[in-house]
């Protein structure tokens, strides 16, 4: 659950001070007691790249539930946020079908070590929490989307 409380969960003071990042989660310590908690304050912003990631692979002939597989986000929200930013894809003669993967570091990195993996339709690589959600259009590409 996202939560915009801003008192400590222990005593319900609202003195306290930011006390690092933990997990992509904000960390504070109460002044007055010196419980350390967290709140998922970058939750929306984290929702928002979900949006945005959502919306380029559904351009990029993504479907629905593979979109919802990959990026682990309902279908229907996915449809909904495409009805919302009115996004329409436009029509390709492009046959090519893109294939997406979440990689790890050193897999990208593996990935564009290999010149002939840019050659033809290219690829696109994008942040996805710890690791990178890569687009490729090429057709033969060795490693299959059934390890996510
Ligand atoms: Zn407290």
């Amino acid at each position: 659950m996202m939560t915009d409380n801003k008192n400590c969960p222990k005593c319900h003071s609202t003195e306290f001070v930011k006390s690092g990042i933990i997990k992509e989660r904000q960390r504070f310590k109460c002044k007055s007691c010196n419980y350390y908690f967290t709140v998922q304050k970058l939750g929306k912003r984290i929702e928002g790249e979900y949006v945005i990631k959502a919306l380029q692979l559904y351009l990029e002939g993504i479907s629905f539930r593979e979109i919802e597989r990959i990026l682990n986000v309902s279908h229907v929200s996915v449809m909904n946020w495409v009805k919302t930013y009115n996004i329409k894809r436009p029509k390709t003669t492009a046959n090519v079908q893109p294939e997406v993967q979440i990689l790890k570091h050193k897999e990208v990195l593996a990935l564009l070590g290999d010149e002939s993996n840019l050659d033809d339709g290219g690829l696109l690589v994008t942040p996805m929490d710890s690791k990178y959600l890569v687009l490729t259009w090429k057709k033969r590409f060795g490693k299959k989307n059934t390890e996510l």
